[in-house]
């Protein structure tokens, strides 16, 4: 593309965009330029709307989430879209006591298996240790800069060194080596041999730090979306057809020319033309499209991490739990379920319990034949939580290898990444624009992220 043609599309608004991907990031930006008259086409490569976001139904018209399911009072642009969708909200359950199994590895059996009951939510570690980790990791949060991590102090070292390796080197006691990689890998889905220190810093400070991203009350997981967070995805899609906007599903995008005066987007299905492009899929998926011209260096050359969830939920006539002052809350040492939460329905029933596989075990659970996957979460479950029947459902969700997802909750970067990847993030190349929630450098990797990147994109766009 000409250097005149590039000058030509920034001084006015696009008559015409095609949105890559119907997640809420694309769904929001479609939505939105489809509101100030441009025509719109969003192209997906699933069978449905949401992208990270999806509902099972578990009883007739009562949904759970298989992926995003929280949100937070600071999540103000979420709550915005959700109020504008016409759905509420529903407080996340936590009332009762909290189980741990913290027995390390190698301990016997029957160590292993044990659980601790507690009030409230800290684990039975030692508070002084748990404190100090927790000191170094304000520190780190503290000294990054949210806007540009890669401009921080000491921004080359910590992008160079991963956070295993940091462990290794800063954590003495073995309470805060034993509880570190657990709460990384609640909190990011992350194994800490495969994201940088500077990643993990920029995180915690893009999601309004560390304690307000561990919190239920007055934290991010405040809430969950009544019905289902996959529910705004769907609102979004039926105001863009009303508004006129096209969604084809089932295209996965090839390629983006851009040598003419429009750029061409191709699908294993046909064509399509536009004057601007929003790709809003995550980076390795982004990487996956063949660019004409291509990607400037070193963007096009560089990879993130995929992030390693597997989401279950166990499903029971009722969260069984309550009635023995439990809230379904506990956080184990051992997997399959690396911590596991009550998330039945607002109505009450059926009872749901959902697990996270996080981190390096994510990748041994996704490897196991279904059976084997069903008896150990079972298994693990009950020995948690001796009071539960056996489960009237059980639904596993593989964010690792879903192919349009490849990892989540959102991509991790690993050492290099930022220094490479995040000068270059969100500048457009041409015509193509990106979104998405690993676009933003505000509440990366959440909802509140996606909807955030929508909204700079449609701004660029329309010259706002
Ligand atoms: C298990 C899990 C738990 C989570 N928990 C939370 C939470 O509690 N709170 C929170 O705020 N966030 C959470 N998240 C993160 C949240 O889901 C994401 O930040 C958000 O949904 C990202 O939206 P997005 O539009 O940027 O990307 P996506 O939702 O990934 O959308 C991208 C879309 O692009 C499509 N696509 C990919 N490649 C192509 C292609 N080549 N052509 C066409 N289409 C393509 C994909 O199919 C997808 O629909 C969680 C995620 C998961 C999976």
């Amino acid at each position: 593309m000409s250097a005149a043609a590039g000058a030509d599309t920034a001084r006015r608004a696009p008559r015409s965009v095609i949105v890559v991907g119907a997640g809420l990031a694309g769904l929001t930006a479609a939505v939105e330029l489809a509101r100030q008259g441009v025509r719109v086409t969003v192209l997906e490569a699933r069978d449905r709307v949401g992208g990270r976001t999806r509902g099972i139904e578990v009883a007739p018209g009562r949904w759970i989430d298989a992926g995003a399911a929280y949100l937070g009072d600071r999540h103000t642009e979420l709550h915005a879209l959700l109020a504008a969708c016409d759905l509420k909200t529903a407080p996340t359950a936590m009332q009762g006591a909290s189980r741990f199994a913290l027995a390390p590895a190698g301990a016997d059996d029957h160590a292993a298996g044990d659980a601790d009951t507690r009030d409230g939510r800290f684990p039975p570690l030692s508070a002084v240790a748990l404190g100090d980790l927790f000191e170094q990791l304000e520190e780190l949060t503290a000294a990054v800069r949210p806007d540009a991590p890669w401009l921080s102090p000491d921004a080359e070292r910590l992008d160079a060194l991963t956070v295993a390796d940091w462990a290794e080197q800063q954590l003495s006691h073995p309470d805060a080596t034993l509880f570190f990689p657990l709460f990384l890998g609640e909190m990011m889905a992350a194994d800490p041999a495969r994201i940088s220190v500077l990643h993990m810093a920029f995180y915690l400070r893009s999601g309004g730090g560390l304690r307000y991203l561990n919190a239920f009350e007055g934290g991010a997981q405040q809430d969950r979306v009544a019905g289902g967070a996959h529910r705004l995805c769907e609102r979004l899609t039926r105001q863009l057809l009303d508004l006129g906007g096209v969604l084809h599903t089932d295209e996965p995008v090839l390629s983006v020319q851009q040598t003419g005066p429009e750029a061409v987007v191709r699908t294993p299905e046909g064509s399509y033309r536009a004057e601007a492009v929003v790709v809003a899929v995550p980076p390795l998926l982004a990487d996956a499209i063949e660019f004409r011209p291509a990607l400037p260096a070193p963007r096009a050359a560089s990879r993130t991490e995929r992030g390693c969830a597997v989401k279950l939920n166990l499903v029971f006539p009722e969260p069984v739990w309550r009635a023995h002052g439990l809230s379904g809350w506990s956080v184990n040492a051992a997997g399959p379920l690396l911590s596991t939460v009550d998330d039945t329905p607002p109505e009450g029933s059926p009872g749901v319990l959902t697990g996270f596989v996080t981190g390096a075990e994510a990748h041994r659970f996704a490897a196991l034949p279904p059976e084997e996957q069903r008896a150990a979460a079972v298994a693990q479950a009950s020995r948690l939580f001796p009071m539960l029947p056996e489960p009237i459902g059980f639904h596993v969700t593989d964010w690792v290898n879903e192919p349009w997802s490849r990892g989540c909750y959102a991509a991790l970067f690993g050492p290099g990444d930022w220094s490479v990847l995040g000068p270059t993030l969100t500048a457009p190349h041409g015509r193509v624009h990106f979104a998405g929630t690993e676009t933003s450098t505000e509440f990366f990797g959440l909802l509140e992220g996606a909807i955030r990147s929508a909204r700079r994109v449609v701004a660029d766009l329309l010259g706002e």
